[in-house]
């Protein structure tokens, strides 16, 4: 069993790679450009052609197909997945969402272990003599 030092340096690690990989990720989604989106300098003069993840992503189906007078709702992403397929940029920015929330739980996740090693740190769990240490669970 590690020590609680060890712990805490590996937890802070993963924390940090993890906030990274969502910042990267968050750029990468911000600078995918459809090509089948009106520039945004021209969106006044042509209302703005809107990507096919836009527009996959606006669309509403019935919550229930065979009854649609329960209400309607968003495509899931696997859906819109499927809806912009022949669209590599926008199936890209698809896969790059999909990164996106695997990394905010992996972020999440980092946050709990930082979390729990602090309230065992609070509680003097590291303040153990060196001769003690790598005994504790
Ligand atoms: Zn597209």
């Amino acid at each position: 069993m590690r020590d609680l030092a060890e712990r805490a340096i590996a937890a802070c690690r993963d924390y940090d790679r993890w906030a990274s990989e969502v910042s990267r990720l968050t750029e990468a989604i911000r600078e995918t450009e459809c090509p089948h989106e009106a520039p945004a300098e021209q969106e006044t003069h042509f209302r703005g052609y809107p990507s096919c993840f836009k527009e996959a992503a606006q669309k509403e189906v019935p919550e229930i197909l065979s009854r649609p007078e329960h209400g309607l709702r968003r495509l899931t992403l696997d859906e819109i997945e499927r809806e912009v397929k022949d669209c590599p940029a926008c199936s890209r920015l698809v896969q790059l969402i999909r990164d996106r929330r695997h990394a905010r739980r992996m972020f999440g996740a980092a946050k709990r272990r930082v979390r729990a090693l602090g309230k065992r740190a609070a509680a003097g769990d590291g303040d153990a003599p060196p001769e003690r240490q790598g005994k504790e669970a």
